[in-house]
């Protein structure tokens, strides 16, 4: 198995790129956003939970996505491997992902960070939101509060895996087409461990 994990600031590119890469590794894209507006688009009690704090660009609860993505990774026993976009973004996140992986006999391969300074993020997230449809992509207010939870509670997972020598960073500002190829560069030598 492949195991990849896409980290970045929220706007950094990580959707798109990991939807190319799932397609071109042949890996399940498993994106932890999407599950929670899957969930609120079918109104379930889930949704509506996540919804709360998604619109205050806080992060749901560990518990609560823990045990989603448990159970996303469970419905796909024949699967390659993964790539995981928006998840870890804690550091209990990244521990429990770890034990779940383990007892698969399976491990993170590498985590790769798309770097993306917060102007940047900022302008790309408002323009999103013109078309999006998600509200946390239309209030700058929620953008920025996203920045800097993702500061205070997500940047730690880097250095999580970079304490394993896991962790990479490359430039994610360019044609989208680019920056694949600078992350495809990084996963090709992975491939044959796999
Ligand atoms: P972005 O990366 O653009 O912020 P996502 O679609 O990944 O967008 O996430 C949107 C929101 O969903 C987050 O702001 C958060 O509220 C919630 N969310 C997604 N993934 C997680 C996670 N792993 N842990 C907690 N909350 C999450």
């Amino acid at each position: 198995m492949l195991n990849l994990i896409l980290f970045g600031p929220p706007g950094s590119g990580k959707g798109t790129q990991a939807t190319k890469l799932a397609k071109q590794f042949g890996l399940v894209h498993i994106s932890t956003g999407d599950l929670f507006r899957y969930e609120i688009g079918n109104n379930t009690p889930l949704g509506t939970e996540a919804k709360r704090y998604m619109d205050q660009g806080q992060l749901c609860p560990d518990t609560v996505t823990i045990g989603m993505l448990r159970a996303k990774v469970d419905r796909h026993p024949q699967a390659g491997g993964f790539i995981f976009d928006g998840f870890p973004r804690t550091v209990a996140q990244a521990t429990a992902l770890d034990r779940l992986l383990k007892g698969m006999g399976e491990e993170v391969n590498v985590l790769i960070a798309l770097e993306v300074s917060e102007d940047e993020i900022t302008a790309r997230l408002l323009e999103r939101g013109k078309t999006s449809g998600r509200p946390d992509d239309q209030d700058e207010d929620v953008i920025r509060k996203r920045f800097s939870v993702y500061q205070a509670e997500t940047a730690p997972v880097y250095n999580h895996y970079a304490e394993f020598g896991k962790a990479r960073r490359i430039n994610g500002v360019g044609e989208i087409d680019n920056i694949f190829d600078r992350l495809t560069a990084e996963i090709e030598p992975l491939k044959q461990l796999s």
